[in-house]
């Protein structure tokens, strides 16, 4: 299900008599395709979880409209919404079971089905039939003699339009004694009465949403009717999807006896088990551990694979969002500022603060001037720069994979001061100071293969790594 999110804003007043409202999501427009799964990165406070929150229907935007599909869904009570939500904290309920944890959003759950009513109606027209007397009467009465059954079936075929088996249970009930057919024309009605309370009865036992106003069908039609599900079916769904979120075997324990990667998947379980419209996440990994946090965001991702089902996942972690989502929204300040597939973003970033959010070691930044045709960083020319691009100062950002050891003599160059050198089995990391930098430290990365030791050395800069950026906007200026 597409998800279309149109100029919402969200603001909160504020807590001081004269302070200004804080704004914590505005004119956002965002569009999540059926079954992808979207992320919502941004820093804290940059509006992801209120946005989330709003498409859940937990917080009411103050303008702007949300439609799931073509539904209108921007004022609709969390429950009618069809969402699965899972929070950092998993809540899960200490006393019950996990079986019981994941069971316990359908035991109040009333869903809508398709009902032929056709046992019900067959007590009904009987009882229309009874309730005729002189023509039921009457077909009886040709029916006396020889054979005279089959001609009465067929009168009563004729002047009811009733099937052939109700038909021949009339005939076969309905028996002439001494006062005539009175009494036992009377026991049958009370009889179809008895069983027709009986039958609704059982349907009513079943869970199935009839009383007294129950609109009656003729044969064949259906209505739609509000019940609750079955016990077997509640097991069925509790013990599919804890197949899907491999939690079978746990389905005795209770959440304390679980690990916390463990919990989560019974949370996660417990979103899934109504079969949502939308899967929610807010922050759901934060309490695991690093290796937990993997283990079980690979664990969402192949839910997601598996169920399609279009998923919101709000995050502050960039590589945790780069890892799993098809695409991400970056906020800031309550604003939508780029959005697209991870590399996307990461490879063509519209801005200074997208460029910096993105990444790990994260961009270097730089103050440089372009000059007659080039970038200077200092007093060294990195990059040829194209001639419509005036002269001006600039922030320059390089990714710590954009340096390039050991270059050639018709390269241009950039020196800096090599501090340290981390090598983690291919990559090395160096750290190295720079008088122009926006922080004292940049950080390059570099093939291990390379050896390097402290002090000054000359890097070559890939040009699809190095980005420029207006210095008062932070916008991207093209290359
Ligand atoms: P975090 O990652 O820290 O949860 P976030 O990006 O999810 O942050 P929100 O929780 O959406 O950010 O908050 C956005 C802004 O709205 C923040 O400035 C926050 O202080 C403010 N805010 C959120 N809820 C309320 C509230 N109930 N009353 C007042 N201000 C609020």
């Amino acid at each position: 299900m597409e998800i279309r999110i149109e100029h919402l804003n969200k603001e909160f007043p504020s807590r001081d008599k004269d302070g200004k409202p804080t704004k914590a999501v505005s004119d956002l427009d965002l569009v999540i395709k059926d079954g992808e799964l979207m992320g919502l990165l941004g820093p804290s406070g940059c509006g992801k979880s209120t946005t989330l929150y709003m498409i859940a229907g937990l917080k009411d935007p103050t303008s702007g409209f949300i439609y799931f599909d073509e539904d209108d869904v921007t004022h609709l009570d969390p429950e009618k919404r069809g969402i699965g939500l899972v929070f950092q904290n998993y809540a899960l309920y200490p006393h019950m079971t996990v079986y019981k944890n994941v069971e316990f959003p359908l035991t109040n759950l009333v869903i809508e089905e398709e009902q032929k009513a056709h046992d019900v109606e067959y007590e009904d027209v009987l009882q229309e039939v009874l309730l005729q007397q002189d023509t039921l009467i009457a077909c009886l009465e040709k029916g006396a003699g020889k054979r005279g059954n089959d001609t009465a079936i067929e009168e009563l075929i004729r002047a009811f339009r009733i099937t052939p088996s109700l038909a021949k249970e009339i005939v076969s009930k309905i028996k002439k004694s001494e006062e005539g057919y009175a009494n036992s024309l009377q026991l049958l009605l009370s009889l179809s009465k008895e069983r027709k309370a009986k039958k609704l009865q059982d349907w009513k036992n079943k869970g199935f949403a009839v009383g007294d106003d129950y609109i009656l069908l003729r044969d064949g039609q259906a209505t739609t009717i509000h019940r609750r599900l079955t016990k077997d079916e509640r097991d069925t769904l509790v013990r599919e999807t804890a197949k899907l979120v491999q939690i079978e075997d746990y389905l005795g324990r209770k959440p304390s006896e679980l690990s916390g990667g463990q919990q989560q998947r019974v949370a996660i379980a417990r979103a899934l088990v109504k079969r949502p419209r939308v899967l929610l996440l807010d922050e759901p990994f934060s309490n695991l551990d690093a290796r937990l946090r993997i283990q079980t965001r690979e664990e969402i991702r192949r839910v997601q694979q598996a169920t399609k089902i279009t998923t919101v996942f709000v995050t502050h972690d960039q590589e945790e969002a780069m890892s799993i989502c098809d695409r991400i929204c970056v906020m800031e300040n309550g604003e939508e500022r780029q959005i697209g597939k991870p590399q996307e973003i990461y490879r063509d970033p519209n801005c200074l603060f997208v460029a910096k959010f993105l990444g790990t070691p994260p961009i270097n930044v730089f103050r440089g001037t372009i000059k007659d045709g080039f970038l200077l960083l200092g007093e060294e020319p990195v990059l040829e720069t194209p001639k419509t691009l005036e002269n001006q100062d600039v922030l320059v950002g390089i990714r710590p994979e954009g340096f390039l050891p050991l270059p050639k003599k018709k390269d241009l160059v950039f020196t800096v001061d090599v501090q340290d050198v981390l090598t983690q089995g291919r990559d090395t990391t160096l750290i190295f100071s720079s008088p122009l930098g926006e922080q004292t430290l940049g950080k390059a990365i570099i093939d291990s293969d390379i050896e390097i030791e402290n002090g000054r050395h000359r890097f070559a800069i890939k040009p699809t790594k190095i980005y420029l950026f207006d210095k008062e906007t932070g916008k991207r200026i093209p290359l």
